[in-house]
């Protein structure tokens, strides 16, 4: 980080400030040129609270990040791929990252046994090596459904005991930890990427997988601030994940910018999924982005499959048949040769 001090400022202003670097743990190297007299800071600068630092008006003109404010999750310090491992009953665990590619499918929201357990073994059948569902939904309208919570949990656990998919699902709310024990992914969605009490209590109490997805608002490097918070908490198991913002068009559900994928890579060591089903709300556009997706490089797609589309409890308009995952799962498979990484 680069301070340049204002001209006006006095030697007794740039002395106080050099102290509060000290404080704040870093080395202050002072040049003093015709022009301009600038600190150059050394050391961690994570610790230095920006915000503070702008605020001193009297003597800073302006501050120059020469650092990403992310580390752990910085490919800069781990220049090696990270790979997620998922515990599977009675096999080798599955790897994401690292040239390693998953594919995790089921629906939005687990509505019944018959339901999960039918689309696990299709979704099984045509490829898929993990199976999601919501047990606890995000909803924007209190009066939609909200999921069968703790029953769901139960539910996504039988199709689990069935097929031997491990089970994605998403956490809304840390006191439900113990709810989630059977669960091997833990999501953290969009609506969640920014609760950082819920990242904290996450990354500090469990080592479990988890699925960051990007919020609807969210920049790159929020999205990595927020990856941050579960690594400094203590849980190296973080797969970023993609899902599309919020822009002015309203032709898809959301916007998806897939040169994320390439750069989400080149600034992290982390794996990096696509949501092919929220970033564009419509089942046909699922198929060629899920494609696009995979040549791009990402390491895994995650995908909302449903029996019955028009009769889902939620999100039936992006939900692909198992049909036409089987389909897909076969675009995905003609086009794994040319991906990227
Ligand atoms: C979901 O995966 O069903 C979901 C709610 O996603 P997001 O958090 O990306 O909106
Ligand atoms: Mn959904």
């Amino acid at each position: 980080m680069i301070i340049v001090i204002r001209k006006d400022a006095g030697k007794d202003k740039l002395e106080k400030l050099q102290n509060w670097l000290k404080a704040c743990g870093v080395t202050p190297h002072v040049s003093v040129g015709e022009r301009q007299t600038i600190v150059g800071c050394i050391g961690d600068v994570s610790q230095i609270d920006e915000g503070r630092l702008s605020a001193m008006t009297d003597v800073v003109a302006s501050i120059k990040r020469i650092q990403e404010p992310y580390k752990a999750v910085n490919r800069q310090f781990h220049p090696q791929d990270t790979v997620v491992e998922i515990p599977v009953k009675d096999g080798p665990p599955l790897k994401i990252g690292g040239g390693n590619f998953q594919v995790i499918a089921g629906p939005c929201s687990v509505e019944s046994e018959e339901q999960v357990v039918a689309i696990a073994r299709a979704v099984k059948a045509a490829g898929a090596t993990l199976l999601r569902g919501g047990a606890f939904k995000p909803r924007t309208s209190p009066y939609a459904f909200q999921g069968l919570r703790e029953k769901g949990l139960e539910i996504l656990s039988i199709a689990k005991k069935e097929t031997g998919l491990p089970i994605v699902s998403e956490i809304m709310d840390p006191r439900d930890l113990e709810l989630f024990e059977d669960v091997d992914v833990l999501q953290i969605g969009a609506r969640n990427m920014q609760n950082y009490e819920l990242l904290k209590e996450v990354g500090s109490h469990s080592k479990k997988p988890v699925l960051l997805k990007r919020s609807f608002s969210g920049t790159i490097k929020e999205l990595l601030m927020s990856a941050e918070y579960l690594l400094a908490s203590g849980n190296p198991n973080v797969m970023l994940c993609e899902r599309g913002i919020r822009t002015y068009e309203t032709a898809t559900r959301n916007t998806i910018d897939l040169t994320v994928v390439p750069l989400l890579h080149r600034k992290s060591h982390l794996p990096v999924i696509v949501d092919p089903s929220h970033a564009t709300g419509v089942a046909s556009l699922v198929q060629p982005l899920s494609m696009a997706a995979t040549v791009i490089g990402a390491d895994g797609l995650i995908v909302e499959v449903h029996n019955d589309p028009p009769h889902a409890l939620c999100d039936g308009a992006q939900s692909l048949t198992p049909e036409s995952f089987a389909e897909t799962m076969k675009g995905i498979a003609n086009v794994r040769p040319f991906a990227c990484r």
